[in-house]
């Protein structure tokens, strides 16, 4: 197994990561980054974003490309596909498959992933009419009926996307009024596409092969119905892809890691960025600044190691 060095270990590399390797890279110091997968995490699947600061409008591919280049000119080290084994962030050691990994900081920018519906056919149809990726999939629904689950901005934003394929979009919504901003819900209301049904959970996912039906009840009369669709994408929020760290660091009751505003955790030189820390807005640029900040201070961290006498 292979070994290695650093001074700062990115753990994920979306835009929080990757920002954070720029500004370690910049600051001298040797800094990696590893990545369970490729890097660019989820912003590469957004089709599009329109609020990232320089730019009208760019592609979230190609945006995370962006970042990637620039940390590149700066040297940081990538390792993609490190499935992580075991982290002990007190000692600061890493190990995945391939390799260890002996850090002086660490950075985690692991962000989240989509929160599940947790009902009956979901996971049993995953890839056969349940997705939680319209970007990735909304093909396969040419001219198909499909629901979206959720009121927030992902769920808007990507129900209004499926329209482009899809004959129909159903966005259910538990409660009668959408928490996506207005600029969002304005466009979503003149999208004739697109049919609310307000008021109303998904309680079941049925289908044969593939997902034929929902089953759906409205929250206020308790009335259940069946809601003929081929797909269905929850947008219900998020979850912290924080569980290896559990019991090593404070974490709030949904798991996110709690920070300073100089994003240390709760373990001395360890630090935590982007979507994965609680913090009361989770956009790319958030999460970049959030990288920013806390290589700044890692830096730091390691220059303020180097002044400690090492035990022989
Ligand atoms: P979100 O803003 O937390 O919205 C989640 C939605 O799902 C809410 O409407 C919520 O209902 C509903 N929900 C939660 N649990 C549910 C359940 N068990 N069953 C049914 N519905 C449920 O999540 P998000 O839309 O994924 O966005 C996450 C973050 O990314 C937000 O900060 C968002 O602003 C940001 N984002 C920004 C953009 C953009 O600026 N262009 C795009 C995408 C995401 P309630 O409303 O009743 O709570």
């Amino acid at each position: 197994m292979k070994s290695y060095n650093f001074d700062t270990v990115i753990l994920g590399g979306g835009p929080a990561g990757m920002s954070a390797g720029l500004y370690a890279a910049r600051g001298a110091v040797s800094a990696a980054i590893i990545d369970l997968t490729m890097f660019g995490g989820q912003p590469s699947n957004y089709l599009e974003l329109e609020n990232y600061p320089g730019f009208d409008k760019i592609g979230g591919y190609d945006l995370m490309e962006k970042f990637e280049n620039q940390a590149d000119k700066f040297g940081i080290q990538k390792f993609p596909m490190q499935e992580i084994v075991s982290i002990d962030l007190k000692n600061k050691k890493i190990v995945t498959r391939e390799a260890e990994f002996f850090a002086k900081s660490i950075i985690i920018a692991t962000g989240a992933q989509p929160m599940k519906l947790g009902i009956p056919g979901e996971k049993e149809y995953v890839g056969r009419g349940v997705s939680y990726c319209a970007v990735c999939d909304a093909a396969f629904y040419k001219d198909k009926v499909v629901a979206v689950v959720g009121g927030g901005n992902s769920a808007v934003e990507e129900a209004m996307y499926l329209t482009k394929f899809a004959s129909k979009v159903y966005l259910i919504h538990r409660r009668n009024e959408l928490r996506a901003d207005k600029i969002i819900q304005e466009r979503a209301f003149k999208n004739p596409k697109i049919e609310f049904v307000w008021d109303t959970v998904v309680r079941e996912i049925k289908g044969d092969s593939l997902v034929n039906s929902l089953v759906v009840e409205n929250v206020k009369t308790c009335a259940s119905d069946l809601l003929n669709v081929n797909g269905i994408f929850p947008y219900i929020g998020i979850v912290p892809n924080a569980e290896q760290f559990s019991g090593q660091l404070a974490q709030d009751a949904k798991g996110f890691i709690v920070t300073d505003e100089k994003m240390q955790t709760s373990v001395e030189g360890v630090f935590a960025v982007g979507d994965v820390r609680t913090t009361p807005l989770r956009q790319v640029i958030t999460a970049a600044a959030d990288g920013a900040v806390a290589a700044v201070y890692a830096v730091k961290y390691v220059e303020t190691l180097k002044d400690i006498p090492q035990k022989v």
